[in-house]
């Protein structure tokens, strides 16, 4: 069964019962009131018609006392009948018309007691005591007040006080309540069916983010604003929530770090291997064509080919030393170095090219930074390797803008080109060693993987953000360590 209908179910049974209890007390409350206000009218009518018709029974003036009890009959509407009995039981004068009806006269002089045990006048000692009584007839129940007339020696007034006044008001009442509770109920039923829906709407926000969350979507948050349990249960869970997406974060970053120096150090060492092999046979090649060419004699195309295989063997050396630096486990030169002026520097070394490619440059540089304990060397080189980067992805009239700020004890430097970016699909290998875009000659792979061992070694980070088309951000994080 569902939260609805069982807070439903709920409802009705309360309003039901807490209804018909009120229902209950009600009528009787009412009933046992009007009956006690019915007795006090019927009896103050008895008693001044007994004393008044002493006289007529006396002279036995049957004409008058006739029109004593129709007048008295004829005074209230629930009285239905008033005959008066002499002491044998035997019917003087009555309403009934003709007829005195059969058996009325025992059935009230038979029944000793008293009913309706109210008796708001005090009679006098001695007197004989009225009495009332519940009659059933075929027009409904009717209380009969019997008063004895001169203490019961001429006879006895019977005044017959229709029970229909009352049961009509009480059903009248009881009809209202009736409807009334109909009324609450149903205003009930849809207040709780709305109130639910909402609250359990609310909860079922929560249960889809908890889903969620269980099938590794982190970024889920609940958006309820009330400040009820379900808002405080919300709340708690969008913190868990933050939390758990803080701590997927770090830990898959701590796994990618960990890819990459693991592919960093597999393809370095495998690296440094071949260019040792390399090296120094090259070494010794070198030093033959530059004596080759160091002699005169060699002219004319001979030389134009010793200059070309000059060239080529350099590239080699180029390579061999980028590959070679890249795997030496070289001692950091640690110095104080200043960030900015670092940036400075390496903007000066491709000073050519900034200008040659018309290149808008735009600098933001915080002057609030403090010196950081760095080798400013390797620094330089990372600087360099990103910008150089830039630079190829950059069309002439390209910019390009460097900032530092500091951010939480880290000195932040953020480098962005609106070059032609990284195709998705490149994203997580720019970082490799030996991987490159670029066509061959221009590029070996080994920049950014240089600079990430850099940044590593100086225990910052260094991440890479980048659209196809728009360009690329590079954020570097060096710790302030001192
Ligand atoms: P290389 O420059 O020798 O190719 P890197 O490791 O420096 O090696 O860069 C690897 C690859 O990353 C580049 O070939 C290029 O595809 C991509 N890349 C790096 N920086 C940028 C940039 N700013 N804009 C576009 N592509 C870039």
């Amino acid at each position: 069964m569902k939260i609805h209908t069982k807070i439903i179910l709920l409802l009705i049974i309360v309003i039901f019962s807490l209804g018909f209890s009120v229902i209950f007390f009600v009528k009787e409350f009412i009933s046992g009131r009007l009956s006690a206000e019915l007795d006090e009218m019927g009896l103050c009518i008895a008693r001044n018609l007994a004393s008044n018709c002493i006289e007529p029974i006396l002279v036995e003036d049957l004409v008058k006392l006739q029109k004593m009890i129709s007048d008295t009959k004829q005074l209230e509407k629930h009285i239905v009948y008033v005959f008066i009995l002499d002491t044998q039981s035997v019917p003087v004068v009555h309403t009934f018309g003709d007829y005195f009806p059969k058996g009325l006269a025992d059935a009230v002089s038979g029944i000793k007691t008293a009913v309706g045990a109210l008796a708001p006048y005090n009679e006098p000692k001695g007197s004989t005591p009225y009495q009332i009584q519940i009659l059933s007839t075929e027009q409904g129940l009717i209380r009969d007040i019997a008063f004895p007339i001169l203490n019961g020696r001429l006879g006895t007034l019977h005044l017959g006080i229709s029970e229909k006044y009352i049961q009509e008001i009480v059903s009248a009442i009881v009809n209202r309540l009736i409807l009334i509770i109909c009324i609450i109920t149903v205003m009930g039923i849809v207040l709780t069916y709305f109130f639910a829906n909402r609250t359990l709407s609310e909860l079922k926000k929560v249960i889809k983010s908890i889903k969620k969350i269980g099938e590794g979507d982190f970024s889920q948050r609940i958006n309820v604003k009330s400040k009820d349990e379900i808002g405080l249960l919300a709340k708690t869970f969008n913190e868990m929530a933050e939390k758990l997406e803080n701590t997927n974060i770090q830990l898959k970053n701590a796994q990618t770090q960990l890819i990459q120096t693991a592919k960093m150090a597999t393809v370095g060492q495998f690296a440094a291997g071949v260019a040792h092999e390399i090296n120094n046979p090259l070494a010794g090649i070198l030093n033959c064509v530059r004596s080759l060419l160091a002699d005169p004699e060699i002219k004319g195309q001979k030389r134009g080919y010793l200059e070309l295989t000059l060239k080529g063997l350099l590239r080699i050396e180029n390579t061999i030393k980028q590959i070679l630096s890249f795997s030496s486990k070289h001692e950091f030169k640690v110095m104080l170095a200043d960030v900015n002026q670092l940036i400075k520097e390496s903007l000066e070394f491709v000073k050519h090219r900034l200008t040659e490619q018309k290149v808008v440059l735009e600098l933001n540089l915080s002057e609030s930074l403090p010196k950081i304990l760095c080798d400013p060397y390797k620094i330089q080189q990372v600087f360099l390797n990103i910008i150089s980067n830039a630079l190829d992805a950059l069309t002439v009239g390209g910019k390009l803008s460097i900032s530092t700020a500091m951010i939480d004890k880290n000195i932040e430097i953020i480098f962005i080109d609106n070059g032609k970016g990284i195709k998705e699909e490149h994203l997580d290998k720019v970082f490799d060693p030996f991987f490159t875009t670029k066509e061959v000659g221009k590029g070996v792979g080994l920049g950014l993987s240089i600079s990430y061992s850099i940044i590593q070694q100086h225990k910052g980070t260094i991440s890479i953000k980048s659209k196809e088309n728009q360009g690329t951000t590079v954020v570097i994080r060096l710790p302030v360590n001192n």
